[in-house]
């Protein structure tokens, strides 16, 4: 089946590709295979200077990917030259980190000498999704090649300019061509790949339906897996909480990447003390949103990446609302002018009193839309941000030390941002717990996932 680049500001088809064949696959397999056998051999100086060219390549060239991104999945354009810069910063990290992050680690035994040494463990296959098209890959790859992995990816149907693209950075930076292959297949090809006995594990950022599946064939072949999935992050806000800048900081929380983000917050929880101006002010904010063309670098929100997307959103706002829940502002597709008309918008829409059975209560919301929530303590709040099957990112907004202890010890998440925004930082581990996955990416502990720790014991 060809895969196609479509812009979703217009339903233009920018390029369509052909998806590899059997044998195509088969080669590029053999070709990974064939280059771990060399490439696990370089030495982390030498690794260092192919991702420090890689950090070059994307920070030199950053305005053309970032057109490029904007272009194929609707990203804002300013956020996508920061997200080009953010993986110059993840190649620079573990070209600076990671002989030292993977050094041999002494252990006192009964041996004369014993240590743990950490070793590559070969081909890795990641599949990855539309939303961050670079930086999702960079911060999968960045680790694996310092490690001494190869790569294959299998990103997303909609972003074959990107996967390609970065495919191209990596070769332009001097890594061999078999360590970073991109494959351009559908999803029902991944299965077959993870049977191979070529492949040694896999990684997957995207939906929960896809981990299931993903995690499921791995573990069949015992094949080790990171799952990076879905999220409903809450952001809580306290009394004590600086209401101002809480209030700025949820606006851009929710709206993020048109509202695609894993850890964008998707549902505000707030103490009733404070809730009927925060919900005025917040809805008054997300009103005066510029939702518009993406390349224009004044524009808040952009097209949602796919028609399917928008499809959902659509969807999910209906059957919320016809459950009871009631739309303080926007609710619909955005009316857009000329070649944009076409395009994949929706109005930055908020929802309140959201009965408990509805999508926008249970689900992950990706795009514009918030969720608001009153409780009347810090135990409904914390209560409230357990009551998902979802566990990735939290930030509670309170300046009472007490509280925040709480927030910290009980809230069920992979992190939590006390008084800030969730993101992702190089030198933080980043991954989730229930159905957001497992494993973390980024940081000591992210370069540690895909290498065999070795017990090295001598007499
Ligand atoms: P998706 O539909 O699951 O797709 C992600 C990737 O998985 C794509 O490459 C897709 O290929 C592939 N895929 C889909 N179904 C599969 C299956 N059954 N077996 C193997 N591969 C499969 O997710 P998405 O809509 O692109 O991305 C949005 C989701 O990703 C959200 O849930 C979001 O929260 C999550 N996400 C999580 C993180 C995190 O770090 N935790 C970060 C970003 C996004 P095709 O495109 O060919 O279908």
């Amino acid at each position: 089946m060809p895969i196609s680049s479509i812009n979703p500001a217009t339903g233009e088809v920018l390029q369509t590709f052909e998806s590899l064949n059997e044998h195509q696959l088969d080669a590029k397999l053999n070709y990974a295979a064939s280059t771990f056998r060399e490439y696990r051999h370089t030495t982390f100086s030498e690794r260092a200077v192919m991702m420090q060219r890689a950090a070059q390549i994307l920070e030199s060239e950053k305005k053309s990917y970032a057109r490029m991104m904007t272009l194929e999945m609707g990203k804002p354009i300013k956020a996508a030259v920061q997200e080009a810069e953010k993986c110059a910063w993840v190649c620079r990290y573990y070209a600076d980190n990671a002989e030292r992050q993977l050094a041999d680690e002494e252990v006192e035994t009964s041996a004369t000498k014993s240590f743990v040494h950490f070793q590559p463990l070969g081909v890795v296959l990641a599949v990855m999704p539309w939303n961050f098209p670079f930086w999702q890959v960079f911060r999968f790859a960045a680790p694996a090649l310092m490690a001494g992995n190869v790569g294959l990816l299998k990103h997303a149907s909609n972003v074959p300019q990107c996967a390609l693209a970065i495919e191209d950075i990596f070769k332009r930076a001097g890594f061999p061509a078999g360590a970073f292959q991109t494959l351009l297949i559908g999803s029902d090809t991944v299965n077959r790949i993870l049977e191979d006995h070529r492949v040694a594990a896999a990684t997957l950022t995207g939906s929960e339906p896809a981990g299931r599946s993903v995690a499921g064939s791995s573990g069949k072949q015992i094949k080790k897996t990171v799952l990076e999935l879905g999220g409903s992050d809450p952001f809580i806000v306290m009394p004590s909480a600086n209401f101002e800048e809480a209030v700025t900081t949820a606006v851009k929380a929710r709206t993020i990447n048109n509202g695609q983000s894993c850890i964008a917050a998707k549902r505000f929880i707030v103490h009733r003390q404070i809730y009927d101006e925060f919900e005025k002010r917040f809805v008054e904010a997300m009103k005066k949103l510029r939702v518009d063309d993406a390349l224009d670098e004044q524009t808040d929100i952009g097209p949602l990446a796919t028609e399917q997307i928008l499809k959902d959103l659509e969807e999910q706002v209906k059957t919320s609302v016809a459950a009871g829940a009631k739309i303080l502002t926007g609710g619909r597709r955005a009316a857009l002018q000329g070649d944009l008309a076409r395009g994949n918008f929706y109005e930055p829409t908020v929802l309140a009193d959201i009965p408990r059975d509805s999508p926008a209560y249970r689900d992950e919301i990706f795009g514009p839309v918030a969720s608001l929530f009153r409780v009347e303590s810090i135990d409904a709040a914390i209560e409230l941000a357990n009551a998902t099957t979802f566990g990735l990112g939290s930030a509670a907004w309170t300046n009472d030390a007490q509280e925040r202890n709480r927030f910290i010890e009980e809230i069920e998440a992979g992190c939590v941002f006390i008084n800030g925004m969730v993101a992702s930082d190089p030198r933080l581990p980043f991954g989730g717990v229930k159905d957001s996955g497992y494993g973390r990416e980024l940081s000591y502990f992210g370069i540690r996932e895909f290498v065999n720790i070795k017990s090295v014991w001598i007499k």
